[in-house]
């Protein structure tokens, strides 16, 4: 059983104390907001999640992989959910089980829920997932499902203590900036650093903002900094636990707000990488690159949030595209690689007369609206940076947007990626999804739901 150090950030409500005949003013409607963390650094070597190259498990820790809770209640009572983690990525599995627990426990559904990721590519291997990516003895699998249990177990609890905690308190957002994100389709990793030393541009598309979302108590101290960026945690492959580029930011913004949690969550970086990378002075600058980002915006002027919140999501199906066929999947089967592992589970099915499935069931799209104006849209699945851009365009500049929300199963091409090709087209194998490909109404699909939701809570809010 994994040891889980645990640790949380509790407001203080206090008490005003009135002299004696005071006419006490009418409480302003306001919004609650509650906060609870806990270290999930795993004690025993288990296998990390990210890289199919990864030959072995890992060897002790950087730093610290936490989750984090962040719990609102706006003015009529209406409450949601955001958990942050240093973790690669939760399975569907892993959201089933949450969802259902949160629901029973805490009364809350799947619209009101936001179970996010940093996408650290040095974390754990969860139950269900990357499993055709290495070589798991029976025993490391066994270990992998008793953590991954434990984990689902502690969030749970977490999210009870951070609704537990709800206070009086006041919330913002600001944008900042921060551009060491590089869109890794479009330049050539080993060129980044001489086309930078040339003052040239790297080619885009990017998102380079950085939304944040602060939390202050009645009395106006900072408690909480919700923040994201979209860029893949992936400036390390070392052996060692960490957060990647996201857990030094955080390291680096509670240090100096003490009394705050700092939680990250990952945008809509799947095409998008930390360049150049592989060192752990170069994951610190990028780390303190998006914390001093995150103090400019802090410094303000920051927008006040009115205490008012609507939650919405959809369980939306995504048709595969070409699927592989017996005859295919018979050469790749033989290999002692990820995608043998991957093709001989799916001749297994298919030699049992189990026809693949035709479509991934469940892929969630949800929509939060907070305040008058701000939307805050999120995906499951590594969405590549075109969602973000497109409903900024069509939502205008009071729009969030991230992936890698409550099930991340696969990469989430645009059209336009899926046109062109390449590893964020597919990357199926390493993900142990039936197909080759997304079917060709991917982004279509997704933007309908999306589009469907903003309107109904626009309607809600007038
Ligand atoms: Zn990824």
């Amino acid at each position: 059983m994994n040891r889980l150090r645990i640790s949380f950030v509790a407001f203080l409500s206090i008490l005003a104390v009135l002299p004696a005949g005071a006419v006490v003013p009418a409480a302003e409607p306001s919004w609650k907001a509650g906060l609870a963390r806990a270290n999930i650094t795993p004690a025993e070597p288990m296998w990390m999640a990210g890289y199919a190259s990864r030959n072995r498990p890992a060897e002790g820790k950087l730093h610290d992989l936490w989750i984090k809770v962040l719990a609102l209640e706006d003015a009529k009572g209406s409450r949601a959910v955001v958990v942050t983690s240093d973790l690669c990525g939760f399975s569907k599995i892993n959201y089933d089980a949450i969802a259902a627990e949160v629901k029973k426990r805490c009364g809350l559904d799947r619209s009101q829920l936001k179970l996010t990721c940093s996408h650290t590519h040095s974390g754990p291997v969860f139950r269900d997932i990357a499993y055709d990516c290495y070589p798991l003895t029976a025993e490391q699998i066994a270990r992998i499902d008793s953590y991954s249990l434990g984990l689902e177990k502690t969030i749970v609890d977490k999210i009870g203590e951070a609704l537990a905690n709800l206070r009086p308190a006041t919330v913002w957002a600001g944008e900042g900036k921060a551009e060491f994100a590089v869109n890794r389709r479009n330049n050539r990793e080993t060129d980044v650093a001489a086309i930078r030393q040339r003052g040239e541009s790297l080619k885009g598309p990017n998102d380079f903002a950085v939304p944040v979302l602060a939390v202050k108590s009645a009395e106006g101290s900072l408690k909480g900094i919700v923040f994201g960026y979209a860029c893949h945690a992936t400036t390390l492959s070392i052996n060692q636990w960490s957060g990647d580029y996201p857990g030094f930011t955080q390291i680096a913004l509670e240090e100096r707000h003490p009394e705050a949690v700092a939680m990250f969550y990952q945008g809509c970086g799947a095409d998008q990488n930390p360049l150049p990378r592989r060192t752990v002075e170069l994951c610190q600058q990028y780390g303190r690159k998006l914390a001093e980002t995150v103090e400019t915006v802090l410094a303000g002027p920051l927008r006040p949030m009115a205490p008012r919140l609507e939650t919405a999501i959809e369980l939306i199906d995504l048709p595969y595209g070409q699927q592989p066929t017996a005859d295919e999947l018979k050469p790749l089967a033989e290999k002692d690689t990820y995608q043998g592992r991957w093709a001989k589970r799916l001749l297994e099915s298919l030699e049992k007369g189990e026809p693949l499935p035709k479509c991934y069931a469940e892929f969630p799209v949800q929509v939060w609206r907070l305040g008058d104006d701000q939307l805050w849209i999120s995906l499951g699945g590594e969405a590549v940076v075109d969602y973000a851009l497109m409903f900024k365009k069509a939502y205008g500049p009071r729009t969030w947007v991230n992936g890698y929300t409550n099930d991340v199963m696969s990469y989430v091409p645009s059209k336009r990626v899926l046109d062109e090709g390449g590893y964020e087209a597919g990357g199926f194998a390493a993900c142990g999804l039936p197909a080759n490909t997304w079917g060709p109404d991917i982004e279509e699909r997704i933007t309908s739901a999306v589009q469907g939701m903003v309107e109904k809570l626009a309607a809600a809010n007038e």
